[in-house]
């Protein structure tokens, strides 16, 4: 990969001497599937032998506990001031909601967001990674910008549905990157398509091949399209990722292919 582009100064900017490359998994709005699939490629990354942290900077909704079954667990203290990342199916992960009440609601404003996001990279000991992979806050704001800018990013993944909505979104985030010269490793297709579990036939509720299309246009690689399943849901919900819970299956197969284009 090439090297991450120089950013401009910023008071805001963080250093993170040990790890090796930093990418990003945003959305332009929320919903759309982003921490599934960033805890889902962080966990394909890892089985391809690399060392890999996973940092849920998505404040407003942080799922990263639910995700990984770690709800109203607290990360260790080091020295009382850093924090030790909580160590899951061979990933490190840490997340706002390992510091909040997650069911409190959370009124964050622009400069608030961009400080919790850089404490948390800042104040973590992710000790060496090969790849730290961030499952951004959605939408393509202020805040979005801030991070991007904080850290060398080596590239971002732009998560979206199909539908047309969902990809006018999609189009800011790529937008946005670009500006900040953060090349885009690629789009994903969400909730792609769905195949009934009792008759067998395919339905493209959302429409289907938006998000290709999109991609094309854009001039960007496609990385995969992930079908709408229950079986993503449910291993989301119980705490083990689908990567982790049927790793011979189907889903899996595609976060692993993912996973080796980005
Ligand atoms: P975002 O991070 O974009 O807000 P989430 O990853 O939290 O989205 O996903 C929103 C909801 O949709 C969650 O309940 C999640 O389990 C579900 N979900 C995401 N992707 C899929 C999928 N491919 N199939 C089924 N459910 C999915």
């Amino acid at each position: 990969r090439p090297a991450a582009a120089p950013r401009p100064e910023s008071k805001n900017r963080v250093d993170l001497p040990g790890v090796r490359h930093i990418v990003a998994v945003a959305s332009g709005k929320g919903g759309v599937g982003k921490s599934t699939t960033a805890a889902n490629l962080a966990l394909a990354l890892a089985g391809l032998g690399l060392r890999i942290g996973l940092l849920d900077a998505d404040i407003y909704g942080p799922s990263v506990p639910k995700l990984f079954g770690l709800g109203g667990r607290r990360p260790e203290l080091r020295d009382g001031r850093i924090i030790v990342p909580i160590e899951v199916f061979g990933i490190r992960v840490m997340s706002i909601g390992f510091l909040v009440d997650e069911e409190a609601p959370m009124i964050w404003r622009g400069p608030m967001v961009m400080s919790a996001v850089t404490q948390l990279l800042r104040d973590v000991d992710w000790g060496e990674l090969d790849i730290l992979v961030v499952d951004m806050p959605p939408g393509t704001g202020d805040a979005q910008l801030t991070l991007a800018q904080a850290v060398p990013l080596a590239g971002a993944v732009v998560v979206s549905t199909p539908q047309d909505l969902a990809l006018i979104d999609a189009r800011r985030g790529v937008a946005m990157f670009e500006k900040v010269d953060v090349p885009i490793l690629g789009i994903v297709e969400n909730m792609s398509y769905f195949v009934c579990p009792n008759c067998g036939s395919r339905h493209d509720i959302f429409a289907h091949g938006g998000a290709r299309d999109e991609a094309a246009r854009l001039g960007v690689p496609f990385l995969g399209e992930i079908p709408l399943t229950m079986a993503i849901r449910e291993g989301s919900d119980g705490g083990r990722p689908i990567v982790i819970d049927a790793p011979d299956g189907p889903h899996a197969v595609v976060y692993r292919e993912i996973a080796t284009l980005v």
